[in-house]
């Protein structure tokens, strides 16, 4: 037995480093036990592009949060507003009005005051121009209510909330694994952890554990997600295998939430069985709401433009893996060539081109062919050319007469060359987890808080359910990391 700590948190991301700044600033000894080694640590949270999802009435707002915009940056952008209505209104109608209304208040109204305190300890924030809005005659026009990301992306934000851990005497140990939690009648008392070989036993008067879902698991992704899940690629760290959800159930801890749902999206058919901090989430490929997706049959299997991008990308990867040999084809024209994401033109992508659909259909691997090519044919003579097309609206422009017809944003395939891009099911995080009241404090099964037990960001569950609106793990991770740090060491 060794060291006595005020509070300790187990986990070394986004939730957890928050959850710690937010107890320093009231206790003296802070230790953050991080499983990975220093150089993969930061979790999820390291491999994500850095946006957070804020509610905000204006630029004012936003100058909480970026007071580094300039007088020039706020001139060229139209960030319209995100009111925490809205924010309300897209968790609601995502989660089918299954997210639970107390969390779901606490993330929505603390969203933007939690960022801006974030900033107040140094994490430089920027609009997110290169991502979340388009150019229209000279001014950026954000849309979908994601504005705002951490300079330097997930890397820039785990490095910087490090940075200023560090700063304020926390301590975080690398390749320190939490096996179990220490309690007595009286509730937690500290973690049994596992170092470089070796069992210890840390005590703490608090635990806060903030140490990711279950995905990367494989057993337990077949087990609570269902069969085939265990063929999914992982978007992020190795490290999230739900030994933290499981340490605290074997003390008595609630389940909750939606424990065979998890956010999954296209990703490139050939990526790493786990994510690749030099790719980070250029993997994915989210444009094809300005495309087709095929199947191995040759068949289209899902409405593309069904809405925008951060309200369909999170739960399309699921159906991406029930399409027969768990893989699709998403196909674009020349014509919106321009607007695909940055994420299309890295260089580990699985991708063919050609100067017709004949061409193309004939260089898809694993496709029946001839059907494809009936089906692209299909759907071009299907687009109501009779709507125009816009990309910033959810313009209406639809197939008609289809067995699954596109909503939105329906073109043509005509103009050459013709793009196909290989993609499978990338799985980011589960929605699983434990059950925590507006204080952070982990619930039992008795339905009464744990004494000195605290838990923040995606072990957390009743929040997301079916699907999630982006930008909005990390605010997660932000406002109950901050709330289960205050409270842990209240
Ligand atoms: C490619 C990708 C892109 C994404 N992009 C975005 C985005 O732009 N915006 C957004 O909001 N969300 C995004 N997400 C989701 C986001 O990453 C998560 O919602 C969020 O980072 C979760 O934060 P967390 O702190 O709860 O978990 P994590 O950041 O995953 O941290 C969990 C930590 O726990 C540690 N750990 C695990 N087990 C143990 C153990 N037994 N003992 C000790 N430590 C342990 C891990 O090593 C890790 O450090 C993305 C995810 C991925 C994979």
């Amino acid at each position: 037995m060794t060291d006595s700590d005020d509070v300790v948190v187990v986990g070394g991301g986004n939730a957890a480093l928050c959850a710690a700044l937010s107890a320093s600033e009231s206790k003296k000894k802070i230790l953050v036990l991080e499983r990975a080694p220093e150089e993969e640590a930061g979790g999820n949270s390291r491999f994500t592009a850095g946006l957070f999802r804020v509610a905000y009435n204006g630029v004012e707002d936003l100058k909480k949060v970026m007071p580094d915009l300039s007088a020039e940056e706020i001139a060229r952008s139209d960030f319209g507003t995100y009111t925490e209505e809205q924010f309300l209104d897209d968790m609601a109608r995502v989660t089918e009005y299954r997210c639970d209304p107390d969390l779901t208040e606490q993330l929505v109204k603390n969203s933007l005051s939690t960022v801006a305190w974030m900033r107040s300890k140094g994490v430089r924030f920027t609009a997110a121009w290169g991502r979340q809005a388009f150019n229209i005659g000279g001014k950026f026009k954000f849309w979908g209510g994601l504005t705002v990301e951490a300079v330097g992306g997930g890397p820039g934000l785990v490095d910087s909330l490090t940075q200023i851990a560090k700063k304020n005497d926390i301590e975080i140990r690398y390749g320190t694994r939490a096996v179990s939690l220490v309690t007595d009648d009286s509730g937690v008392k500290g973690v049994v952890v596992r170092q470089q070989g070796k069992t210890k036993t840390i005590h703490a008067r608090a635990v806060v554990l903030a140490a990711g879902g279950f995905q990367a698991n494989p057993e337990m992704r077949a087990r609570y997600l269902g069969p085939g899940w265990e063929l999914a690629k992982v978007r992020g760290t190795r490290f999230n295998t739900g030994d933290v959800i499981r340490m605290a159930l074997d003390i008595g801890a609630a389940a909750t939430g939606n424990w065979s749902g998890c956010h999954a999206v296209a990703w490139e058919r050939n990526a790493p069985e786990f994510g690749d901090l030099a790719v980070g989430d250029q993997f994915q490929k989210h444009s094809y709401p300005w495309g087709v997706y095929l199947n191995a049959e040759g068949r289209r299997f899902v409405d593309e433009g069904a809405d925008f991008r951060n309200y369909t990308y999170a739960k399309y990867g699921r159906v991406i893996l029930a399409q027969p040999g768990q893989f699709a084809w998403q196909i674009f024209d020349a014509k919106v060539k321009a607007q695909l994401r940055d994420e299309y033109r890295i260089k580990q992508v699985t991708k063919v081109s050609a100067g017709s659909l004949e061409e193309l259909v004939a260089k898809l691997d694993d496709v029946d062919k001839d059907q494809a090519l009936k089906e692209l044919r299909a759907y071009n003579a299907a687009v109501r050319q009779d709507i125009p097309f816009n990309p910033n609206i959810k313009d209406g422009r639809c197939t008609a007469g289809l067995v699954i017809n596109k909503s939105n944003w329906a073109n043509t395939l005509d103009t050459p060359p013709f793009e196909a891009y290989a993609v499978t099911c990338g799985i980011t995080f589960t929605f699983g987890g434990l059950k925590i009241n507006s204080r952070a404090e982990v619930i039992s099964t008795d339905g009464v808080p744990i004494s000195g037990l605290y838990a923040a960001g995606e072990l957390v569950g009743g929040i997301f359910y079916f699907n999630y609106p982006g930008g909005t793990g990390l605010t997660n991770g932000a406002v109950f990391g901050r709330i289960a740090g205050t409270s842990a060491a209240g």
